[in-house]
């Protein structure tokens, strides 16, 4: 008997349809990328239950005939391409005319569609790829397809779906990237009947972005254009430095117009602002790749949202030089090197007087302010003291290296750390720049001071084990590169990362302040204004009651405007907008909706991260005193709430076996 079995259309399409409809968002796609190839110019897109229940998209494009509307659900049904000849020039979004056929099988779908010239619409009815029902339908030319019930047949796929925020954000995030791309269209976007998106025509990509995005991000972008003949041209708008997020949400990135997601324009902005933002750090970029089309396949993927560069590192070459010059032409370079974190101030137009007069020490403690979830202010101490460039000495440098491996690495950017030991390596070669005093001299040969190389203790250091430490015989003994804690108790040496030991300290005490009300907060003189992203508008109104539990006082003005009034009593003022973005950045995005201890946490880490003392400030002793105090009254007084070790110990069990004296 023969085994082999051609499957029948439903089965293939649906086999098809886990490839094309990964998630709700998938099904928009597509949908709003028909609308386009239709040439509307205004697309409604209406949601409910994240897109489980309903996706509907309308458009005012070319409509269907009777007949088209029908064969519009066929596999391999398309007006876009009839021959292999048309397959290399595609000009239009969809091609595959797989889309509808996929989506239909999997669903149960409504098409209401009508041509200029017919006099009446038609209405057709699928459900699970079965056609149901043909009839006559008012409508205005145009199309509007309505998909319910994703996944009813599929029982399987539709338990595998993930939260409604969840989904809400991709929904969201792909309508923000059509609408970037196609400004002269307009989008509205409304979910569970709530209005999300809705902007009118826009002249250009700048005026998209402010309907978007609001005014505050149009004063840092710097617009980004070059590219080569035959390899690809690129046009969009980058942020300057000061600018940052803690993900690549920002990040809106087109090929020929088509939503992509590439790892090779990612990696060429990356490239382009080496040396001008850290790891971990992301800039805003609306980066519009166009590439000649026998030069990218993007008939790679059924969802086509891969593409694939016949010339893959000419174009990330491409992409990082122009942002370079970008970032060049608004006098930020690599050259200003680790000093480059606060050259966005000066396109602030602040006075540069009142800069220069900056001690080196507040510098360095503006870099520990950048916001970023993992927070890098607590392990830049390496790059923040290169950037003040002062009594270096070769005994310094020693410690310095040493100090890498004293238990932070996670945190410290590898760029800076190895930037950081180039310098500090050219330092010890240029004998010439200091004296053992620090002192250049112009009279006689320099002489440094070289220590042989030091025996590195790094082996023998551990983090501690709360039993270990007791707060009664901790002794103070000093500060270490303004940095670090030098204690001693009756087990030996104690080295305390001043920084998350106060974010350890107000991590417990944010967390219990959410238990007992009431808060302290404080007011701001002025309210301050944040204009949201829509991902930053559906986050906010998940933690909005967590926010308010905290002592954060927070007002909802028209369309994504927050006020800012009052800020819990640990957090500066000045940080206020910084840190409330942050936190809605980094509520992430598996978490949105899920359990939310989870995300309670991560507010309670931004803060505690925010507020706590920075790296390179030099402490009191009681200050010193009064930390080690409280950190051994918190729940985890060795690790802080982003894993990282509290305390160090060398004990003398270890510090004797180092001098061989066992
Ligand atoms: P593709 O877009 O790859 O051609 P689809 O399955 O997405 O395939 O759509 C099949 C065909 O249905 C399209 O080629 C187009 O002719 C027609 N179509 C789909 N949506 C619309 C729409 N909104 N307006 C007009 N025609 C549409
Ligand atoms: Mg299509």
């Amino acid at each position: 008997m023969n085994k082999i079995r051609i499957l029948p259309d439903n089965l293939s399409n649906q086999i098809a349809a886990g490839e094309v409809v990964e998630r709700p968002a998938s099904v928009i796609k597509e949908l709003v990328e028909n609308s386009i190839d239709a040439g509307a110019s205004r697309i409604q897109i209406d949601i409910e239950l994240g897109g489980r229940r309903l996706m509907r998209v309308s458009d005012n494009g070319s409509g269907m005939t009777r007949d088209d509307a029908i064969l519009a659900f066929e596999r391999h049904a398309t007006s876009k391409i009839r021959t292999l000849e048309d397959l290399g020039m595609i000009a239009t979004l969809g091609f595959r005319g797989e889309a509808l056929a996929s989506i239909a099988s999997v669903a149960r779908v409504e098409l209401v569609t009508k041509l200029d010239r017919d006099q009446a619409g038609t209405r057709v009815l699928l459900e699970g790829g079965r056609l149901v029902d043909v009839k006559d339908a008012a409508r205005d030319t145009g199309t509007t397809l309505a998909v319910r019930d994703l996944f009813f047949n599929t029982p399987a796929r539709r338990k595998f779906m993930r939260s409604e925020a969840t989904e809400n954000y991709h929904l969201t995030s792909i309508i923000t990237h059509y609408s970037l791309a196609y400004p002269e269209i307009a989008f509205s976007l409304t979910n569970n009947g709530r209005e999300v998106i809705s902007v009118a025509p826009a002249r250009d990509l700048r005026e998209r972005a402010f309907q978007l995005f609001g005014g505050q991000i149009l004063e840092s972008l710097l617009p980004v254009s070059g590219g080569r003949d035959f390899v690809a041209r690129l046009s969009g708008f980058i942020s300057a430095p000061r600018e940052r997020r803690t993900n690549r949400d920002s990040q809106y990135f087109f090929v020929n117009k088509r939503y992509v997601r590439d790892k090779t324009i990612g990696e060429g902005l990356r490239e382009g602002y080496r040396s001008v933002l850290p790891n971990g750090v992301y800039p805003v970029a609306f980066l519009f790749v166009d590439v000649p089309v026998e030069e990218v396949d993007v008939n790679v993927h059924p969802a086509k949202t891969e593409v694939r560069f016949r010339r893959n590192e000419a174009v990330k070459d491409v992409i990082a030089e122009a942002v370079r010059e970008s970032l060049a032409s608004a006098g930020i370079g690599p050259d200003t090197s680790v000093g480059s974190f606060g050259v966005a101030d000066r396109l602030t137009g602040e006075d540069p007087q009142v800069r220069s007069s900056v001690e080196p020490e507040m510098e360095q403690f503006q870099i520990a302010f950048h916001p970023t979830s993992r927070c890098i202010g607590a392990g830049t101490a390496n790059a923040a003291s290169m950037s003040s460039g002062v009594a270096a000495s070769p005994v310094r440098d020693n410690l310095q290296e040493n100090d890498v491996s004293a238990g932070s690495e996670s945190a410290v950017d590898p760029n800076i750390s190895s930037d950081f030991e180039t310098a500090a390596q050219r330092r010890i070669s240029e004998p010439a720049s200091f004296m053992p005093d620090g002192s250049p001299s112009d009279q006689q040969p320099l002489v440094p001071i070289d220590l042989p190389p030091l025996q590195s203790a790094a082996r023998l250091v551990s983090g501690a084990e709360i039993e270990e430490v007791s707060g009664q015989k901790v002794k103070v003994i000093g500060q270490l590169h303004n940095s670090f804690i030098i204690a001693v108790d009756d087990e030996g040496l104690l080295l305390i990362d001043q920084h998350v030991a106060h974010e350890r300290i107000l991590f417990d005490k944010f967390r219990k302040k959410e238990a007992e009300r009431p808060v302290e907060s404080q007011n701001l003189l002025l309210p301050e204004t944040v204009d949201l992203t829509p991902a930053q508008a559906e986050a906010f109104r998940m933690v909005e009651d967590h926010l308010f539990e905290l002592g954060f006082d927070l007002m909802m003005l028209s369309g994504r405007t927050v006020a800012i009034k009052s800020i819990p009593t640990d957090v500066q003022p000045a940080d206020a907008r910084n840190l409330f973005a942050e936190i809605l950045d980094s509520i992430e995005l598996e978490k949105r909706g899920s359990a939310k201890a989870a995300f309670r946490d991560d507010i309670a880490a931004s803060l505690a991260c925010k507020a706590a003392i920075k790296i390179n400030m030099k402490l009191t002793d009681e200050k010193m005193h009064w930390l080690i105090d409280r950190l051994l009254m918190t729940s985890s007084p060795t690790t802080c709430p982003h894993g990282r070790p509290v305390i160090l110990r060398l004990s003398m069990k270890d510090i004797e076996r180092g001098f061989h004296r066992t």
